[in-house]
Formats: C-alpha cells, structure tokens, sequence
C-alpha cells in the first residue's frame, strides 16, 4: 500500500467513524480509546506531529492539541497532512525554495536576520510555511489570503505539488493552466479536502 493509499484509508477509517470526536474528544477520553492512527505524546511540547514511514502514517498528539478549539484542532490535522508535501521534496527543490524566499520574498518580507518575517505560519521556517500554504489552498478562506498576501508562494507550491504527483484543489488548478499538463495526483488524495469537510 502506498503513502497515499494508507493516508486515504485513514482518513476514511477515522472520518467514517470518528473523526468528529477528534475536534472535540477530552485528553481522559481520547487516553482511554485513542482513535486509529493517532498516539498521544504526553511529553510533547508541540500539538501535533506526523511521520510518514513505511508506507505508514501516524498522527502523534500532544497534551496541547486537547487545549485546542474543533477548528483549530481541523488546521493542526491539516497542516500535520499537508507535510507529507514537504518531507517528499529533493534537496535541489528545498534549494530552489530557500531561494525563492530570499530572492522573491514569497513568504514576504524578509526581517534584517534574513529570516521570514511574517509568513502563512507562525513558526516563520520556510518547510513550515510551505507546508501551512498547502494546507491553506484547500481551505476557503485560507486559499482567499494566500492569494492575498502570499500568491507567489500559492503559485510555487502549487507547481511543486503538480509535479510531484500531489493532489490540488479545482480552485487552484484553475487558476494555473499551465500545471495542468503536470497534473497526475497519485499522493495525498484528497485528504485535505476531507478534512476541510
Ligand atoms: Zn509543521
């Protein structure tokens, strides 16, 4: 089974089942009946983290994720989704965005370190940024201040995804004729727009 196969039949396992009880489910409960591909990480500092391996996938939650609201817990999941985009990137296409970054301020504006200064993530890295503005696209609202604040990043990470076979919501493609020649999603089917609902 591929990546992509076992994420899907995740998602449909969790989301026929149970995904509703993660955006709201209590640390005590989900302790007791964890949901299938998710593990708690009790010394956690972060919400949430992904692995992708072996073809597996599993969701590690920290204690803060059940500190969460439902909708942010649905951007945490997205997000920890969308890194398989990012973690399949080739040294030479993690070159080429760095320097887009600094050259071509996608993220926007660079602060005098050099660093992002106020990116589509909170965490300013640039893999973190690109992986939250995958994320974003399938969102409504996320995809409208993408095209807003960061389209030249909306359009690089959309190219990078087309090629590499992942998948694109209608709304973007539309937009980019120019991937669609590209365009043979065969990775993360759909798994983020099952979660945007
Ligand atoms: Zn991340």
């Amino acid at each position: 089974m591929s990546k992509a196969e076992e994420l899907f039949r995740l998602i449909c396992e969790v989301k026929g089942s149970s995904l509703n009880r993660l955006w709201t489910i209590s640390l005590e409960d989900f302790v007791e009946d964890p949901l299938p591909g998710f593990q708690y990480e009790p010394k956690a500092h972060w919400e949430a983290r992904v692995e992708f391996s072996d073809g597996k996938v599993v969701v590690y939650l920290g204690p803060k994720f059940f500190d969460l609201s439902p909708e942010s817990r649905k951007w945490v999941i997205a997000h920890e989704f969308a890194h398989e985009l990012e973690s399949s990137l080739t040294p030479e296409e993690v070159n080429l965005l760095l320097d887009k970054v600094q050259k071509e301020e996608i993220f926007g504006p660079l602060a005098k370190d050099g660093t992002i200064a106020l990116g589509p993530n909170g965490q300013y890295l640039p893999l973190e940024c690109a992986t939250e503005t995958y994320a974003m696209m399938f969102d409504k609202e996320g995809d409208e201040l993408l095209k807003k604040r960061w389209p030249k990043a909306r359009r690089f990470v959309a190219e990078l995804a087309a090629k590499k076979g992942f998948v694109l919501p209608k709304k973007v493609l539309k937009d980019y004729p120019d991937l669609k020649k590209f365009y043979k999603p065969h990775r993360g089917y759909s798994v983020l727009s099952l979660l945007a609902g």
